[in-house]
C-alpha cells in the first residue's frame, strides 16, 4: 500500500492541481490532499473557506478513480515544526509530492521522501491569476474543473471575492 500526500491551500482547486493529481493517481494506492492555512478565508489572497474547498477537491477527485481523503490543516506559525505539524494531523503516507521549495525543504529536513511534481500551464493554471481574473471581470470558469465552478458559483465565491478585496477610501 503506497499513500501519497500532495499539498496546497486550493485557493480555489484548479486544472493545474487536477492534472498533478491525475498523474499522481497513476503512483499511489491512496491520496491525502492536505488543505492549507485551513483557518484563512474571506480574505483577498485566500476567499474560500476549508469547507467549501474540501468540497471542491472532494467533487473534482469523484471524477478519478482514485482513494482519497481531504484534511484541513491549519497554520502554526513555525516552520520548524510544520511538517511535523502536517504528519500529526493526516494519515500515514510513504511520499510528498510537491514543487514548491519550502514544503520540499521541510520535509527532508523531517526525512520524509518528497517527488516533484510538474507544472502545467502555470501562467494560466494559478489560484493567483484565477482570482485576478474573478475580481477584473474575465473569463476564469475554463481554468477549474467544472465541478469546482458550479460550487465557486454555488457559493457566490466572485461576489464575496470583490466584496473582501474591497477598500474603505
Ligand atoms: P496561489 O497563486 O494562490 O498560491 P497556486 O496556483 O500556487 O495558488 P496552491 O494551492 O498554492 O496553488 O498550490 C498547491 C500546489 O500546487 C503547489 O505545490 C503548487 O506549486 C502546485 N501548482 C500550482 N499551480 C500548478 C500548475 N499549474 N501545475 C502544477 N502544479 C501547480
Ligand atoms: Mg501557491
Amino acid at each position: 500500500m503506497r499513500r501519497g500526500l500532495y499539498i496546497g491551500r486550493f485557493q480555489p482547486y484548479h486544472l493545474g492541481h487536477h492534472t498533478v493529481i491525475r498523474q499522481i493517481s497513476a503512483d499511489v494506492d491512496e491520496l491525502i490532499i492536505a488543505i492549507g492555512s485551513a483557518q484563512r478565508s474571506h480574505e483577498p489572497d485566500n476567499p474560500f473557506t476549508a469547507g467549501e474547498r474540501v468540497l471542491m477537491v472532494t467533487r473534482a477527485l469523484s471524477e478519478l478513480c482514485v482513494k482519497h481523503y481531504a484534511i484541513p490543516v491549519e497554520d502554526i506559525q513555525r516552520n520548524v515544526l510544520w511538517a511535523s505539524h502536517v504528519i500529526s494531523m493526516v494519515p500515514p503516507f510513504d511520499v510528498v509530492y510537491s514543487n514548491n521549495p519550502l514544503v520540499t525543504r521541510l520535509f527532508r529536513e523531517a526525512v520524509v521522501p518528497v517527488e516533484h511534481s510538474p507544472l502545467f500551464k502555470r501562467k494560466e493554471y494559478s489560484g493567483t491569476e484565477i482570482r485576478r481574473r474573478m475580481l477584473s471581470g474575465e473569463e476564469w470558469e475554463h481554468l477549474v474543473p467544472g465541478s469546482v465552478a458550479a460550487i465557486i458559483n454555488e457559493v457566490g465565491g466572485v461576489e464575496r471575492l470583490r466584496a473582501v478585496a474591497a477598500q474603505d477610501k
